[in-house]
């Protein structure tokens, strides 16, 4: 057998690595990731990204270098690249991980495909989720998850003798973030990239963290230890999703965990399904990256947007502490929690009655996790425009008053806030000047007041989505959307 090329993509990792193993049974592998200076000029890719993915490179080298095999890290355009390894080494076969990616990788992967046929080398492609490419029925989607997770974990590289193709070039200085038009500043205290770092994390919240799963993942202030943090290391596939699966079972099947710790990890296992149930609507339908996935809902948002409210959003000055506080957090971590992700979209998309893409492109750079298929399918489901969800307007005060009663998450992320007396806290716009006075917060200037009336304007766009929802031609649309996306099961809660 010839050298089998090995290309890395959003699966930093060694570990349950089909494509590395495969190529490593077949021949000598040449191991690669590519640097595509393009795909980081897209406008979803961020500095935070960049970064987590240089250092999940670093410790790949690592654990590859321990095997002996050495890791290529290329720049430029994925078919030169190959067209020039091809040269040097003649390779005959392709590996890599299924990726259900943005348009951009998309159409990049389309031209692969053709430079594979032209060249004729093999390009073969393994499913890394519980994803099917080319799904023809919705019914059959649950039973392919469970049988994916279910397989055995692919073996580590060590119960092979693996001959890896060193490419005698030194690697070449890699661009800087700066190089590539990345803007800053990026979050502080966000986490770190690598198989070494996800793995850690798995194993804290699966031995300790998860007692806490149940009860603690809504509260802005418990989610950050409660929730497991694996989103991000799941995203860059640092770590493998049937891995963590599996690992969860085996936590599950312990006899030392009582019966609220089991059910929070019951829960958890099925938001790892959500995972893939969601990246399925993209790849089975691209176009939901930037298209209303029910086309009914065209011409509802799109020309309307208020440019200042967009800002006010995005600078922390909405004036509902909540919100400001939930934006100052993902500015400083990378990271918020399920049911504040859900609360920052419904404000904006109700109240401020702003389009869910351009909000859609602001937080694809502010999440460190930014996966294309649940951030595009939950930007839509969160705004009213996939046509066959519940419609959840979240109230940003009530959700104050649930969350976060006593204001120590508010305080934490808004000094003033520190100053209001907690009679002010889910509404501090309304102190009387002599309040005021007294605690030394001017509303308006050391407090924003609210962009908008949050009554009337949620009033007014509830109506109008209900207008349009009631509408005959909208309400034909909807059987093909659950058709095409809706989970089969009883509950409603995956969709
Ligand atoms: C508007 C919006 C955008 C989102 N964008 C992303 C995104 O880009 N990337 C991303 O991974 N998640 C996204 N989510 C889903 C969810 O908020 C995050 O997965 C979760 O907060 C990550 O933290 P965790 O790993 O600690 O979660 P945990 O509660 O510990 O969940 C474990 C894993 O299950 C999956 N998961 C959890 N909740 C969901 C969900 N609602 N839908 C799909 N999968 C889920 C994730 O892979 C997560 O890592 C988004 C949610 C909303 C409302």
């Amino acid at each position: 057998m010839g050298v089998q090329a090995v290309w890395f993509k959003r699966d930093l990792r060694t570990l349950d690595h089909a494509p590395l193993f495969n190529a490593a049974q077949q021949g000598p592998v040449l191991c690669f990731y590519v640097l595509e200076p393009a795909l980081w000029q897209q406008p979803d890719s961020a500095r935070q990204h960049y970064h987590f993915v240089l250092e999940s490179l670093r410790d790949l080298y690592k654990a590859l270098r321990a095997h002996g095999v050495r890791l290529h890290i290329l720049v430029g355009d994925v078919t030169r690249v190959l067209q020039d390894l091809h040269t040097k080494t003649g390779f005959t076969a392709l590996h890599s991980h299924q990726e259900t990616g943005n348009d951009w990788t998309y159409g990049r992967d389309k031209a692969v495909a053709q430079w594979c046929q032209t060249c004729s080398v093999q390009w073969h492609e393994t499913p890394q989720f519980g994803v099917v490419r080319g799904l023809r029925d919705r019914n059959q989607w649950q039973r392919a998850w469970q049988s994916h997770m279910a397989k055995p974990l692919v073996p580590a590289l060590d119960t092979l003798a693996v001959t890896s193709v060193s490419l005698t070039q030194s690697q070449a200085p890699l661009p800087t973030a700066d190089d590539l038009g990345l803007p800053a500043p990026e979050p502080s205290v966000r986490q770190r990239g690598g198989q070494t770092a996800g793995r850690a994390v798995l194993v804290d919240f699966l031995g300790h963290r998860s007692k806490r799963y149940r009860g603690g993942i809504s509260s802005p202030l418990r989610a950050p230890e409660a929730c497991s943090r694996l989103s991000t290391y799941i995203t860059w596939g640092c770590v493998s999703l049937r891995e963590v699966v599996q690992s969860t079972h085996a936590a599950m099947a312990r006899s030392d965990i009582d019966a609220t710790h089991r059910k929070g990890l019951k829960a958890f296992t099925s938001r790892l399904a959500w995972h893939c149930h969601f990246i399925q609507k993209l790849e089975s339908e691209p176009a939901i990256e930037w298209r209303n996935m029910h086309r009914g809902y065209d011409d509802l948002r799109e020309h309307e947007f208020d440019p200042r409210l967009f800002e006010a959003l995005k600078e922390a000055r909405t004036g509902w502490p909540l919100v400001d506080a939930c934006v100052r957090m993902l500015n400083e971590t990378g990271w918020l929690n399920f049911r504040m992700r859900a609360m920052l979209v419904s404000v904006a998309a109700y109240p401020l009655w702003l389009h869910w893409r351009p909000v859609g492109l602001w937080l694809a750079q502010q999440f460190l996790d930014y996966e294309p298929g649940i951030h595009w399918s939950q930007l839509q489901m969160q705004s009213g425009t996939t046509g066959i969800n519940t419609t959840r307007v979240y109230n940003p005060i009530k959700q104050a008053q649930d969350q976060d009663p006593d204001g120590i998450f508010v305080r934490q992320w808004l000094p003033a806030m520190r100053r209001v007396p907690d009679t002010w806290l889910f509404e501090p716009w309304l102190m009387p000047p002599s309040v005021q006075a007294a605690c030394g917060v001017v509303v308006g200037q050391d407090i924003p007041y609210p962009v908008v009336d949050l009554e009337v304007a949620t009033r007014t766009a509830k109506d109008r989505l209900y207008a349009r929802r009631k509408d005959p031609a909208v309400r034909a649309g909807k059987a093909a959307v659950i058709e095409k996306h809706a989970s089969r099961r009883q509950t409603s809660w995956l969709d």
